[in-house]
């Protein structure tokens, strides 16, 4: 399977070991036609609203000089039980793409956040699937994704477990990516038979933070096949993804 483009990477900019040139030339080799650099949220302590700023206007040169066509994302963070996420509409303004996850590293906004839903999500899993929780966690989602221009949930199921019908729904909705994140196949297949009672639509993703795995979906081409996905991929052959925050 070809793939139009790999949207969601790490670069040195954040916790990623490779540069925006290296990942550039990696991506054209490949045979990749487009590539978004997509650093965590500026809660994460490897980045910043001053780096997002910079690294806009560097990545704006390299668009100029590059034969890959390149977007510049953000992963922003999940950090508010009604959904909020640390990266500012007049920030957003920055973005071609906009992914949302959870991730332990950026801390809730409140300490009613963090005891609620953060805590259980980080320390204790089986504690965080319990039906309570697990229904919070979906409103939350569904709330994160109605009040923000998100395009794309990054892995799905993991640490932050939500009802996936009730999500996927929205999503539709909303036309919000699921992503199946190459480093997180298998979380999203123990949910994905609820997603594909909806029509959502979904995006291969390598999450890469080192050169080698830039476009490597070679584990998501099995799980595309077992379960029949093609036509749901947006970024899979000549198809090339749209997205809600692309300038
Ligand atoms: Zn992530
Ligand atoms: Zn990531």
């Amino acid at each position: 399977m070809n793939f139009y483009g790999d949207y969601h990477i790490h670069t040195d900019w954040s916790d990623g070991k490779s540069t925006i040139r290296e990942i550039e030339a990696a991506a054209r080799n490949f045979g990749l036609k487009e590539i978004a650099f997509t650093e965590h949220g500026i809660r994460n302590p490897a980045y910043s609203v001053k780096k997002l700023i910079k690294q806009f206007d560097y990545i704006n040169e390299i668009k100029a000089e590059s034969e890959t066509s390149i977007l510049f994302g953000n992963e922003a963070d999940l950090i508010g039980e009604n959904g909020e996420i640390d990266i500012s509409i007049e920030n957003q303004r920055y973005l071609d793409l906009l992914i949302v996850g959870f991730h332990q590293f950026a801390f809730p906004k409140s300490p009613k956040d963090w005891f609620r839903s953060y805590l259980p999500a980080i320390m204790n899993p089986f504690f965080s699937k319990r039906d309570s929780y697990r229904k919070r966690n979906t409103q939350t989602m569904i709330k994160c994704i109605e009040k923000n221009s998100v395009d794309i949930l990054s892995h799905p199921n993991h640490r932050f477990f939500f009802e996936p019908l009730d999500v996927a729904k929205a999503c539709v909705d909303t036309g919000t990516l699921i992503e199946l994140n190459i480093k997180h196949l298998d979380v999203i297949e123990e949910i994905l038979d609820e997603l594909l009672k909806t029509d959502v639509k979904m995006i291969v993703s390598s999450d890469s933070h080192e050169l080698s795995t830039v476009g490597r979906f070679e584990e998501a081409e099995k799980l595309i096949e077992r379960y029949g996905l093609s036509s749901r991929i947006v970024n899979l052959g000549d198809k090339k993804p749209q997205f809600k925050n692309h300038k």
